[in-house]
């Protein structure tokens, strides 16, 4: 399911951003590190395939 964007501010993660519900990898940024919005980095491909 497609939902606002969310990224994480964690160094060691990806750049990128998640806008689905069903990416695994959106799901597993803990919520200390997980912040609102795209900030300004690319879509996370699993997101892109999932929608
Ligand atoms: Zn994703």
């Amino acid at each position: 399911m497609k939902i606002y964007p969310w990224h994480s501010v964690k160094a060691t993660d990806r750049p990128v951003y998640h806008d689905d519900t069903a990416c695994t990898e959106g799901n597993n940024i803990e919520s200390y590190y997980k912040r609102q919005g795209t900030g300004g980095r690319r879509k996370c491909e699993h997101c892109q395939r999932l929608g």
